[in-house]
């Protein structure tokens, strides 16, 4: 049976809003709202939904590189929200993140074999010959060159960049990466490679990931399962291809109607979405899209849907299901 490695319960990360010379506390910016959900040992959860909708924040506040405002966050079965500082530690060797823009998290003066050896020190490799050797297997293991260890990282390219990324996080043995917008900042044709060797790297390595993206296209060839946000709350989950072939939420529909279709004898009706994303500091009543959606009815405007199940592990926050 599959085991559950994370479970998120009712998440918040609120993040205060002040003015004047006080810095009174006048509002606050809600960025993730009650979120749910769990992963299993070695699956990829994807999670999309348009910028600004909560998802790095939630990525960061499961993993407690943020504070949450409330809610938990059980990992292996254990609440990590309350966790100490060394407790956060033993966290760390489990669970990595990788960013968008691997160069942020790279020391420009620092070679790549000190990056990724400084993971390695910071979790108890103290030998520098078992440093090295460990950079060096982890640089093949993504399909670089042992030498590549020596170099700066403004002398390699937007993928090789992102392989590093993908070596310090493997550095520690991880079971679970939340990768973070891993290829939205990479050409089309080296976003595939790096798909790929997340991909074999998950079976060797029997990893599970968080995989955030905007890109419903990029989210569908990795993940098993996805999770839709909108406005700081998840709104839909399903497995992939219940999701891809019967979206429910009107949301899901218009981000599904915007995704290449290869086969051309299938066609798909494109919806447009209306309007702005609302500001999160003062989310709409009642639905939260409700101001961008095409089929709004009265009861959206006032009542807040309940996230539901509609088939079986297929969930979905909205009145057109009620009752059903
Ligand atoms: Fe649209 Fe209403 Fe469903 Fe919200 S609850 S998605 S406004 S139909």
């Amino acid at each position: 049976m599959e085991r559950k490695l994370l479970e998120v319960d009712n998440l918040k990360k609120h993040y205060p809003v002040t003015a004047g010379l006080f810095a009174r506390h006048v509002a606050d910016v809600k960025a993730v709202d009650g979120v749910s959900f769990f992963i299993t040992e070695g699956e990829t959860l994807g999670l999309v939904g348009e910028s600004g909708c909560g998802k790095s924040s939630l990525g960061r506040t499961l993993l407690r590189l943020e504070e949450p405002t409330s809610g938990q966050v059980f990992y292996k079965g254990r609440d990590i929200t309350a966790w100490n500082k060394k407790q956060l530690k033993e966290l760390r060797r489990e669970a990595q993140m990788i960013f968008q823009d691997p160069q942020s998290s790279l020391d420009p003066k620092a070679t790549i074999g000190d990056s990724i050896g400084e993971a390695l020190l910071i979790h108890g490799v103290t030998s520098e010959k078992e440093r090295l050797a460990r950079v060096e297997a982890l640089l093949q293991r993504v399909g670089l060159e042992p030498g590549h260890a020596t170099r700066y990282p403004h002398e390699l390219s937007g993928g090789q960049k992102q392989r590093i990324g993908i070596a310090r996080a493997l550095a520690v043995n991880p079971k679970l990466i939340v990768a973070d917008e891993p290829v939205s900042a990479l050409d089309v044709s080296v976003q595939a490679q790096i798909l790929n060797l997340m991909l074999d790297l998950q079976g060797e390595l029997s990893l599970a990931y968080l995989f955030i993206a905007h890109d419903l296209a990029v989210i569908g060839q990795v993940s098993s399962r996805i999770a839709v946000m909108y406005l700081g709350q998840i709104v839909e989950l399903a497995d992939r291809d219940g999701l891809f072939q019967r979206p429910l939420h009107p949301y899901t529909q218009a981000l599904l109607s915007a995704v290449f279709l290869p086969d051309p004898h299938r066609k798909r009706q494109h919806i447009p979405l209306a309007g702005e994303v609302p500001s999160p500091i003062a989310p709409p009543s009642g639905c939260r899209f409700h101001t961008r959606c095409p089929r709004v009815m009265k009861v959206c405007r006032q009542e807040t849907p309940i996230f539901q199940p509609i088939d079986k592990d297929h969930l979905v926050a909205c009145h057109l299901y009620d009752g059903k």
